[in-house]
């Protein structure tokens, strides 16, 4: 068989630990037997994160925005174990993180979701993709504890000096208080992130604040929201025939627990950090958790939601045998490679995407998987497979398929 070629290359951004050995498994196994794999290769493993003082992860972040698709490996945020682990020069930030901010994207968290592996919800056929507001409200408030009975006010100064005040509340006795912000430019690229990904995913898109209470903070989401869908929005959703749906936080979440799934539920910070650990328990496993970074000009970053497995990576080193699940590792790579075949206009690309993601599913369906899953499976008998064998039984199930 000939091997597909690519026009562009994807921005190939390796991690660490169990994930950077499966990454070069699945390369090794799945991929450049297959296609003429081209790549701009990236380490951002720590070691060399440490060596160029961060540098590498900056520029491949400018590297996604120059070629628009990228693919990357789980990778360590250093914290003081780190420090002496790696021996840092500094507690390097996290890069995914980094990449976040220069891309100024949105993060959509999507369940594989396989037959085998039930979600706890009974009514759920069909993936729940969250999509999470990465900036600001409670994650960059300012808190004060208030000691003793006095008046707390919000205080806005313009650049001409004058005050605009709000009382917050006169205090009789101690108590607490927190200033929240957010930024119109940042709910603006949160809104098109999610109104782009529902069109190239062909979901509807669900969003949800507390405006009833919150009249002025969480109304101004749902009017900016509401005002890019009807400017720029509601034409195309129309031609694609998928909806925009707003409602009350907590009716969102009354619905989604009654729904067959199958779209995508836009989250302001706080309500995707806590409903993305919701939907990935329910749906199963984190190993089975994809993840794309989406910014508003369209570029793609494609990754597994889980980290880098660091106590399997600890028994490998000594030596001992893993079984560690490669599947979210494994669509992040097709996803990027679908992504790729579209852009370039690579029908065989996006071919082999879906053939490798049907060969994944179906190892899986056939009995044989990683112990992660053994453990939930509703199969009977399941075959256990390690990191490595996991992998080639995809394989000998895609080459039948090809
Ligand atoms: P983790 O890598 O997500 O793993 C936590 C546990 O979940 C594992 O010990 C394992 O459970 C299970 N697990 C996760 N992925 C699995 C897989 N593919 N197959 C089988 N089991 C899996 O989190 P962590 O060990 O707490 O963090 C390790 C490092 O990852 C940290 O340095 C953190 O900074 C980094 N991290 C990176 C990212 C990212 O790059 N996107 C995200 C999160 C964390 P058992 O041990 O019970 O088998
Ligand atoms: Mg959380």
């Amino acid at each position: 068989m000939e091997k597909i070629k690519m026009i562009t290359p994807l921005v190939e951004m390796d991690g660490d630990e169990m994930t950077r050995i499966l990454w070069q498994m699945i390369k090794d196994e799945l991929l450049t037997p297959f296609i003429d794999l081209k790549t701009e290769y990236y380490d951002l493993g720590l070691e060399h994160r440490n060596e160029t003082n961060d540098q590498v992860t900056i520029d491949s972040a400018e590297a996604t925005k120059k070629y628009g698709v990228a693919v990357k490996c789980a990778t360590i945020t250093p914290n003081a174990a780190r420090m002496s682990e790696y021996t840092l020069k500094e507690m390097w930030k996290s890069p995914n993180g980094t990449i976040r901010a220069i891309l100024d994207g949105t993060v959509f968290r999507a369940p594989i979701v396989v037959k085998g592996i039930e979600p706890n919800v009974k009514t759920w056929k069909k993936p729940i993709t969250i999509a999470r507001h990465a900036y600001g409200d409670v994650y960059k408030a300012t808190e004060m504890k208030i000691p003793s009975a006095g008046k707390a006010e919000l205080v806005f100064t313009n650049e001409k000096g004058e005050e605009t005040r709000e009382l917050i509340h006169n205090f009789t006795g101690s108590g607490i208080i927190q200033g929240q912000h957010n930024i119109c430019g940042s709910i603006e690229s949160f809104a098109r992130s999610c109104f782009n990904y529902a069109l190239d995913t062909k979901q509807d898109l669900w969003f949800a604040t507390k405006d009833t209470i919150s009249k002025k903070y969480d109304h101004t989401f749902k009017d900016i929201f509401q005002e890019i869908y009807d400017a720029e929005y509601a034409d195309k959703f129309k031609a694609a025939g998928i909806e925009y749906f707003y409602t009350l936080i907590d009716d969102a979440v009354a619905r989604v627990m009654k729904s067959e799934g199958g779209y995508i539920w836009a989250c302001k910070n706080y309500d995707g950090d806590v409903m993305s650990d919701m939907i990935s328990s329910a749906f199963g496993s984190l190993a089975m958790m994809t993840s794309v970074l989406v910014s508003p000009q369209g570029y793609y970053e494609y990754e597994a939601a889980h980290g880098t497995v660091q106590r399997h990576y600890y028994k490998h080193l000594k030596g001992e045998e893993t079984s560690t699940n490669s599947i979210a590792t494994i669509f992040a790579w097709t996803g990027a490679l679908r992504k790729r075949g579209e852009l370039d206009n690579i029908p065989a690309l996006c071919d082999f995407a879906d053939k490798l993601e049907k060969a994944s599913l179906q190892t899986i369906e056939d009995g044989k998987m990683t112990k992660d899953l053994a453990l939930i499976t509703t199969l009977s008998n399941p075959v256990v497979l390690n990191s490595q064998d996991f992998i080639k039984a995809i394989r000998s199930t895609l080459e039948a398929m090809l």
